[in-house]
């Protein structure tokens, strides 16, 4: 079945099908670092690595490009805050973020451009704005002429202009409560960059119409970001673009990730209630956090609660412990080979599994649809496994776990390919563990205990059940 995905600009689901063949053209609004990369932070920018993920696996070429806004005003007022000069703001925030994101196991995306690097770029596309009459001068600054854009609140489905206000803080200098601005007169003490209309920076806006055209070209085929940023962001976008390019729609898809809430409530500064991702890293590794993120459909808000974040460690550990098994069980030598009587009905179950998990994917990347089959993945293949594993078996089982974990993205540190020296240790662990189980039978479980605590100090941990142990490496 093809692959649908939710459109927020027509408000259905929509087969998919890219402008270029093969070639995804991907842009998502990226993170002003001014602050902590919270947990809404976190859910949205995985979501957006499991669209890409996904769309991967199905064959397409995703090419991925996401900004970095280091430069606007909660930044200034960060860095009065402070103390500190404005530029260390971004810094350090930025750094944060693509810590996290890496240790989120997120693809860095191809292009990550920044504000402060795309100044003339941006004076170009404004100056293109007031040639064509979509844009006004005003007391030094640059604000977009809202009524002369006809296709105006499309995307957020606001119809009417009381519906359209922003920027109140510059109402007596705009022509319209709705117009808003694309390049702001500097203030004393704030950054500032030259411009035919005086020193200044830009509005928020523009940045993100210049920068995704000048990579992904003038129509492309996702825009994405959090459900926050459909009004007045993307709306702005789209008329900024529309306006300047002559082009409708200048974006095929827009995808919008939904809340992430703390008991029922958005995360705010007011309410004290944001959680930095670094806090939760202390409690829980990052495999176990974006298996959480991913759990749930992405337009549904999600609240967040440490127990789902249990659950999920559950399931993430249970997914290590597998994978071991599995890749333990390829490398013994006197597995069987040969295809047993039962080897059709367990290949049976695995393809009705695997066909469930991609149509529930195909249905707008529906993960809360997806994990129950993940679910009924691991319980399946560890029952199949307990007896007598046999090679074509686990060769199935390991195959799925690779796909499965394009997706998911949890298990990469366990399925490296293995080095000689690595199979040497796997070989050398699977001794001492018998050596082990020998104590255990014999029911000398002193020394059986002191062998696992010596394990555990170097990270290897071991899984007792009644007549097997099995043991993975902690990273
Ligand atoms: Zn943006």
């Amino acid at each position: 079945m093809a692959l649908r995905v939710t459109n927020t600009l027509t408000g259905q689901k929509e087969v998919f099908e890219p402008l270029i063949p093969d070639l995804v053209r991907m842009y998502v609004c990226g993170p002003t670092p001014y602050d902590h990369t919270h947990i809404g932070h976190a859910r949205a920018y995985t979501i957006f690595d499991l669209i890409r993920r996904y769309l991967e696996l199905k064959g397409y070429r995703v090419f991925h490009v996401m900004n970095i806004t280091d430069i606007d005003d909660k930044i200034i007022r960060r860095a009065k805050e402070l103390n500190a000069p404005w530029e260390e703001v971004p810094k350090k925030y930025t750094e944060e973020f693509l810590d996290i994101i890496t240790k989120l196991n997120i693809k860095i995306p191809h292009v990550m451009p920044k504000v402060t690097e795309h100044m003339e770029e941006i004076i170009e596309f404004i100056k293109g704005l007031i040639e064509k009459g979509y844009a006004y001068e005003s007391h030094g600054s640059i604000y977009f002429n809202v009524d002369a854009f006809e296709d105006y609140g499309k995307l957020s489905k606001r119809k009417h202009r009381e519906e359209w206000r922003q920027e109140e803080e510059v109402l007596k200098e705009k022509r319209k409560p709705y117009d808003f601005a694309l390049w702001k007169k500097a203030k004393p003490g704030e950054p500032w960059w030259n411009s035919p209309w005086g020193s200044g920076r830009p509005g928020w806006h523009i940045e993100c119409s210049v920068m995704s055209s000048k990579y992904l070209g003038e129509q492309f085929d996702i825009h994405g970001g959090g459900q926050d940023l459909i009004f007045p962001h993307h709306e702005n976008e789209i008329a900024q673009s529309e306006a300047y390019f002559g082009v409708k729609p200048w974006v095929k898809y827009w995808i919008h990730v939904g809340y992430l809430t703390i008991k029922g409530e958005k995360m705010s500064k007011s309410l004290g209630n944001i959680i930095p991702v670094y806090e939760v890293f202390k409690k829980y590794k990052p495999e176990v956090l974006r298996l959480y993120l991913l759990s749930s459909y992405y337009r549904s808000p999600m609240d967040f609660t440490w127990e789902g974040l249990e659950q999920a460690k559950i399931l993430y550990e249970r997914l290590v412990i597998l994978t071991e098994n599995v890749k333990k069980i390829l490398r013994e030598e006197n597995v069987p080979h040969r295809v047993r009587y039962d080897v059709r009905a367990i290949a049976k179950e695995l393809s009705s599994i695997r066909k469930g998990f991609y149509e529930s994917l195909d249905d707008d990347f529906n993960m809360a649809k997806t994990m129950p089959y993940v679910h009924r993945f691991v319980s399946f293949a560890n029952k199949v496994l307990e007896y007598k594993p046999i090679f074509p078996i686990a060769l199935l089982i390991m195959e799925f776990i690779k796909e499965m974990n394009i997706v998911l993205g949890v298990l990469d540190k366990h399925l490296v390919p293995t080095t000689d020296v690595e199979k040497k240790l796997n070989q050398v662990i699977d001794a001492i563990v018998k050596i082990r189980h020998k104590f255990r039978m014999e029911k000398d479980y002193k020394t059986s205990d002191w062998i696992r605590s010596e394990l555990a100090k170097v990270g290897v941990k071991l899984f007792d059940t009644k007549d097997k142990t099995t043991w993975v490496i902690e990273y």
